[in-house]
């Protein structure tokens, strides 16, 4: 489940935050708590995206500032200085009113029976970026879910600059008696609308219908970035000005109501087939060149050019097979190429570079091809991979597209085309942020949960095996070691130790040959400190015997450098000696997606510079 508003903003820690309550609402509290000089409380802002209002007595008088949320993610009160969250605002005007009537004194602390009020754009936002996933990705159900989960702050930025270019009632550069046109056509219940680009202009205009009449509004852009009606109120986004319009008429002759559906857009595209293939590339075009009305085809957006995201690949939902569907586990031999680069290779044979081929085109993937000498034993040992692989379908994790006996057992994959992210962070230094590491190593966090929930150990989680379809997407991979556990088993016990990754495992592996999913979380922390070292090698020169002392002692790795504190402490929480003491995958991924979340919000987004200015 994704995590709710409240989770996200920053403000829901404060005890005196109030959440989404109105005005008189906020001068009620305060009267209540005292009315105090310098008593304050924070609540939410309903015109803004992520924005606050500061409620402060003074002189028996109450006093509201308007919190702004500015592109880059700092907040500052107007005219005031910048900061980087709504705690670290409030603090520093407890201690310098820097323009406000007086310091910040005596917090107005929210009763324990007072919950946080959860705002109309609170859902809104979640809304926002479910419906911007399944119009922009043509994505439903868990590969949605995964997708937002993940994307988030990249998924704002976008939604505050394009989202209104998916909407039904966005029209696109239509003239006017063009969008008259349009509404006049089929019925004409008021309040039916359509927004439009003026033509010419770089604004949006609204197209309104009223007791059988079209209206014409324009929709001012402020030099900040703001739309609004004339002496309406302002908002972040089109999108969002659109849904305050069905509430409230603002100025206009009517609340919106049923949106004039422009059917000329071609809304659900395909994914970006045309960015496959492209495994280093961090920037895409983004794609939505949209036919309008009549012959001419232009470009809905300015062409900016945006971060590539794992859903713009074709790895990212399934398209291949229900993971029930038991009888395409074979593929035929006609339907694979088999290229002569090689991937990779190991004892069992080798990985090779092909094509598999179906009614829905041709898919680059990666075989496993067995040595054909190879005796039965290591045959066995690939169709259990094979059937572990079948079960999992998660974006986050290579998928099995199917086995293929021929002239030797081959297991088809899906193609990570960057390959194993230990190699590509230690060739590509220079172009990969701690950010974009952050990143990879929340989507890793989220196929591991997967398989938790799933009840599946992995046992050879390293960095050689989270493997990249490009900078931006990882998938685990390597089920070779992977089991499935019993319903009612928490861990898996080998009965002899084998070729182990001894420097991956956790003290009750090597003690007892005990795996569980707390023991993929320790592989997890070495995978991270792998990470945030480029590829470094975990425990330098050090043999796999003197690693069990070493860590039976106490010790553990040193924070890689440049690495973030809460990534090392989550690290160290990873390396928690007692299985019992260690947090699971929920746990890891939850601590993982904040910090992403948090780091994210802070980088300025692409092409937010250039704001139009409004027309008289
Ligand atoms: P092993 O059990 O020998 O470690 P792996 O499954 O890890 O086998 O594959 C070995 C190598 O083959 C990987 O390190 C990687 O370079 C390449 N490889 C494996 N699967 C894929 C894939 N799906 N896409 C691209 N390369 C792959
Ligand atoms: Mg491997």
């Amino acid at each position: 489940m994704l995590s709710t508003n409240m989770t996200t903003d920053p403000a829901a820690d404060l005890p005196f935050y109030y959440g989404s309550i109105s005005r008189s609402d906020a001068e009620e509290y305060l009267k209540l708590a005292g009315m105090a000089d310098g008593l304050f409380l924070l609540r939410q802002c309903l015109r803004s995206l992520g924005g606050y209002v500061l409620s402060v007595v003074w002189n028996v008088e109450f006093h509201h500032y308007s919190v702004e949320k500015q592109l880059i993610g700092t907040y500052c009160i107007a005219g005031g200085k910048s900061h980087c969250g709504p705690a670290e605002l409030c603090e520093f005007y407890s201690k310098d009113p820097d323009g406000l009537v007086c310091t910040l004194r005596k917090p107005c602390l929210r009763s324990p029976d007072v919950p946080i009020k959860a705002g109309v754009f609170d859902n809104l936002r979640e809304n926002m970026l479910r419906e911007y996933v399944r119009q922009a990705w043509n994505l439903e159900g868990e590969a949605m879910e995964q997708a937002v989960i993940s994307q988030a702050p990249q998924l704002e930025k976008l939604i505050a600059t394009t989202a209104h270019e998916k909407m039904t009632w966005y029209h696109g550069k239509i003239p006017r008696q063009e969008g008259e046109r349009r509404l006049y056509s089929g019925a004409q219940p008021d309040g039916k609308f359509l927004i439009r680009d003026r033509e010419e202009s770089g604004t949006f205009a609204l197209s309104l219908m009223y007791g059988k009449t079209a209206y014409h509004y324009q929709i001012l852009h402020d030099k900040s970035g703001k739309y609004s009606m004339p002496e309406g109120t302002k908002f972040d986004t089109v999108w969002q000005l659109v849904e305050y319009l069905k509430m409230k008429p603002d100025g206009l002759v009517t609340v919106l109501r049923e949106p004039c559906v422009n059917n000329t857009t071609k809304r659900n595209a395909p994914r970006c087939v045309n960015f496959r293939n492209v495994p280093c590339s961090t920037k895409v075009k983004p794609f939505l060149t949209v036919p309008l009305g009549g012959s001419k085809e232009v470009t809905a957006s300015p062409p900016t050019e945006r971060q590539m995201l794992p859903m713009d690949c074709n790895e990212f939902a399934n398209p291949y097979h229900d993971p029930n569907d038991l009888k395409k586990f074979f593929i035929n031999r006609d339907q694979l190429m088999i290229d002569e680069v090689e991937l990779g290779s190991g004892n069992f044979g080798c990985v090779k570079k092909g094509v598999f081929k179906t009614q829905k085109g041709h898919t680059d993937v990666a075989i496993k091809v067995l040595k054909s000498e190879n005796e039965k034993l290591v045959k066995e040992e690939m169709m259990r991979e094979a059937e572990i692989m079948h079960q999992l379908s998660n974006p986050y994790i290579v998928r099995m597209l199917g086995l293929c006996e021929a002239e030797s057992l081959m297991l088809v994959m899906e193609m990570a085309a960057a390959g194993p992210l230990n190699k590509f962070l230690s060739t590509k230094k220079d172009t990969v942020t701690m950010e974009n590491i952050v990143g990879l190593m929340h989507q890793v966090s989220m196929g591991m949960k997967y398989l938790e929930e799933k009840n599946f150990v992995h046992r050879d989680l390293a960095a050689r095996n989270v493997l990249l379809v490009n900078q931006q997407f990882a998938k685990i991979s390597d089920f070779g070691l992977s089991k499935a556990l019993g319903a009612d088993d928490s861990y898996y016990k080998a009965r002899t130790a084998g070729k182990w990754p001894l420097k991956w495992y956790a003290p009750e592996c090597m003690n007892f040959h005990k795996f569980s999913s707390k023991s993929d979380v320790w592989s997890f922390g070495i995978t991270m400190w792998e990470a945030f070292s480029y590829g470094g090698k975990p425990y330098k020169k050090m043999k796999g015997p003197e690693v069990i002392s070493f860590i039976a002692n106490g010790n553990r790795m040193e924070c890689p450098p440049g690495c973030p504190d809460r990534m090392y402490a989550l690290m160290k929480d990873c390396w928690t000696y007692k299985h019992e003491d260690r947090p699971g995958f929920v746990k890891v991924e939850e601590r993982m997606r904040a910090f992403h979340y948090s780091i994210s919000n802070k980088t300025l987004p692409e092409g937010t510079a250039d704001i139009a200015e409004p027309l008289k």
